[in-house]
């Protein structure tokens, strides 16, 4: 397994890659790797001839209020694990390589689409920034296809929209959810997270499910539901961020007609993010 750290040798593997008549399939990730990011990688595996995954912790996606000092950086963990999955190359850049003159007056991509919106809303800066370093790593890596997970539900979309926007000659695929025994979503800041802290974090996706199944079971006033889950939150000792039951196409609220639902919902625990989503399809 090769491990990259410059943008040229970045770009040379890339071109001998394709220049043999190879496919590049691409995972991103800030690392600390966990089966989620794992199973997306033996997806990857499946789709090309070549699986390049980036291990990069982005500032620019990241609020001043946020956790970017912090975020945990597992490297050589993180490289084992690649290795055991056959990866071909890891990219892992500084953020010298990336924002070489800083990010003053990098430019940024603008997205509306969730400008005021579920995590767009509390995070105004995120989807932005994770726009911004998607398109420099797909610049570099130059994929054939990328591989994202579901549990990102609203980065998912914004993934997809910037590459039907900006017609960007990659293939998004994505991998369902991993979750632990009690159902809570992997994720790499659930290692903030005391024992007892995880099984009560477990409550969020069980009130998704239960929310779901109301739906499943034919009710139809999601303003109510949503409003039982933030409820249904903070009687489990959440800080609810939102609730929300909105179009899987649209992120918005859904027409009357709308068969294929999703469920977004984040809160924190003790200071803690968490977010968590749910596809629902309807008759
Ligand atoms: P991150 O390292 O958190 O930026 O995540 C890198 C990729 O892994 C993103 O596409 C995430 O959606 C995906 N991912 C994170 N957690 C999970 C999970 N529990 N199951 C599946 N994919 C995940």
């Amino acid at each position: 397994m090769k491990i990259i750290n410059t943008l040229e040798t970045a770009r040379h593997i890339a071109k001998q890659v394709k220049a043999c008549g190879n496919r590049i399939a691409f995972v991103p990730t800030m690392g600390n790797l966990h089966e989620g990011h794992l199973s997306l990688v033996r997806k990857a595996r499946e789709l090309a001839d070549f699986v390049i995954v980036s291990i990069y912790v982005n500032s620019m996606q990241f609020g001043h209020n946020e956790d970017f000092d912090t975020y945990p950086k597992t490297f050589a963990a993180d490289k084992h694990h690649l290795e055991q999955e056959n990866v071909d190359a890891v990219f892992a850049p500084t953020e010298k390589i990336m924002y070489p003159e800083g990010q003053t007056d990098h430019t940024r991509i603008q997205l509306d689409c969730l400008d005021g919106m579920h995590c767009g809303l509390s995070r105004p800066q995120f989807f932005s920034g994770v726009a911004t370093v998607v398109t420099k790593l797909f610049n570099i890596v130059t994929p054939d296809v990328a591989v994202f997970g579901e549990k990102d539900f609203q980065q998912l979309c914004v993934i997809k929209k910037i590459v039907h926007d900006l017609m960007m000659p990659v293939e998004i695929v994505s991998g369902p959810t991993c979750r632990d025994e009690n159902g809570l979503a992997l994720s790499s800041r659930n290692n903030y997270l005391t024992h007892t802290e995880k099984k009560k974090a477990a409550g969020l996706y069980a009130l998704i499910q239960k929310v779901a199944s109301k739906i499943s079971a034919g009710e139809r006033d999601y303003t109510r539901l949503s409003q039982f889950g933030i409820e249904q939150m903070q009687e489990s000792g959440f800080v609810p961020d939102y609730f929300n039951i909105v179009s899987t196409k649209t992120l918005k609220p859904p027409s009357d007609d709308e068969s294929s639902l999703v469920i977004l919902a984040a809160c924190t625990l003790n200071n803690i993010r968490l977010i968590d989503n749910m596809q629902i399809q309807i008759d």
